[in-house]
C-alpha cells in the first residue's frame, strides 16, 4: 500500500453556471520514503491539486487516501511548507517554531520542546538567526524558518508547495542546493510542486509532468535515476540530466499545444470546451 493514494481524481470549479473542470482523471501513488516531485506551468491545476491533499478541498469524483484511510480534512501527518512562509512576523525564528512543536508535542517537557525546535532550526542552518524576526531575515532564509518549522512536526509526509517560487533566482538556486541536502538528511516522504524541471530533477525520486489546464492530468512518471549528494553545477553536465530535462519539458510543451488545439476547436464549432460542463438547475 502506498503512502498516498490519489485514484480518478477530477476537481472543478464553479464558474456562472458552468463548472470548469481543472483536474481531470488524476492518478498518483507516493510510497513511503519517495521524493516524488510533479512539475506544472502556471494554472495547469497545482495549488488545486496541493489543496485535495492537504485536506482544504474535496475531489468532485475519485478517493484521496493516506495510509489507505481517506483524507477528509488537514491532518499532522502532512505537513506543508508554502510559497509566501507563512510566518508569524511579531514571533522570532524559534518562536516560530516552537508555536508549532508546542502544538504537536504539547507532553514533551519545556526545555525539550525547546530543543527539539533547536535541532530542526540548526538542520536548516539558522542556529545563529535563531532570536532574529521574519522582518530581520532574508527571502530565503524566511523559507528555511518554513521547512525547520514543517519538519518539526515530523509529519509523515512534507508537501513543499512551490516552496521557491517567490525568490529572485540567485537565491533560489542557493536554497535548492540546501533543500537537496535537508531532504536526503530528513529521509521524509516528500511531494514537491513546482514549475521548474532542473528544480525538480535535483531534488525528486521521481518527476510526474501536470499536462497544461484545463482537464489536466498526471502524465508518465520519469524517474530520475541520478545519484546523490546531487550537485547543480555537476547535473548541468551530466547526460541523464540532458535527456530526462528535454523529454520532461517536451512532454509539458506537447501538452500545451494539445490544450491549445482542443480550445481552438471547441470554440471553432461554437461549443462549450469539452473542460466546462453545465451545472444542472
Ligand atoms: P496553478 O497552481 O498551477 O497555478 P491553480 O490550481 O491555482 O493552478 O488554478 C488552476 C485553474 O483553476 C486556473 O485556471 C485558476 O484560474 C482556476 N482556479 C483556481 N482556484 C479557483 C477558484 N477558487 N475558483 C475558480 N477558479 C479557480
Amino acid at each position: 500500500m502506498a503512502l498516498l493514494e490519489l485514484d480518478a481524481i477530477s476537481k472543478g470549479y464553479a464558474n456562472g453556471r458552468a463548472v470548469t473542470e481543472v483536474l481531470h482523471d488524476v492518478n498518483l501513488h507516493i510510497e513511503e520514503g519517495e521524493f516524488v516531485a510533479i512539475v506544472g506551468s502556471s494554472g495547469s491545476g497545482k495549488s488545486t491539486l496541493v489543496s485535495l491533499v492537504t485536506g482544504l478541498f474535496a475531489p468532485d469524483s475519485g478517493s484521496i487516501r493516506f495510509r489507505g484511510k481517506p483524507i477528509t480534512g488537514p491532518g499532522r501527518d502532512r505537513g506543508v511548507v508554502f510559497q509566501n512562509y507563512s510566518l508569524l512576523p511579531w514571533l522570532s525564528v524559534i518562536e516560530n517554531v516552537l508555536l508549532a512543536v508546542d502544538q504537536v508535542f504539547p507532553s514533551l517537557s519545556k526545555p525539550k520542546r525547546r530543543e527539539h525546535a533547536e535541532r530542526y532550526i540548526a538542520m536548516v542552518g539558522l542556529a545563529a538567526a535563531a532570536d532574529k524576526k521574519p522582518s530581520q531575515l532574508s527571502g530565503g532564509m524566511r523559507q528555511r524558518v518554513s521547512v525547520a518549522r514543517a519538519l518539526a512536526m515530523e509529519p509523515e509526509m512534507l508537501i513543499l508547495d512551490e516552496p521557491l517560487s517567490a525568490l529572485d533566482a540567485l537565491t533560489r538556486g542557493k536554497l535548492q542546493g540546501e533543500l537537496e541536502r535537508i531532504c536526503r538528511e530528513s529521509g521524509k516522504t516528500i511531494l514537491l510542486i513546482t514549475n521548474d524541471v532542473d528544480e525538480g530533477l535535483l531534488l525528486a525520486d521521481r518527476i510526474i509532468p501536470l499536462s497544461a489546464g484545463p482537464r489536466a492530468t498526471l502524465g508518465a512518471s520519469f524517474t530520475v535515476d541520478i545519484a546523490r549528494p546531487r550537485e547543480r553545477r555537476e547535473l548541468n553536465h551530466d547526460p541523464k540530466f540532458k535527456e530526462l530535462r528535454a523529454a520532461i519539458i517536451g512532454e509539458l510543451l506537447e501538452s500545451r499545444k494539445r490544450g491549445r488545439v482542443t480550445a481552438a476547436k471547441a470554440q471553432a464549432l461554437r461549443i462549450p470546451t469539452t473542460s466546462s460542463v453545465e451545472v444542472l438547475p
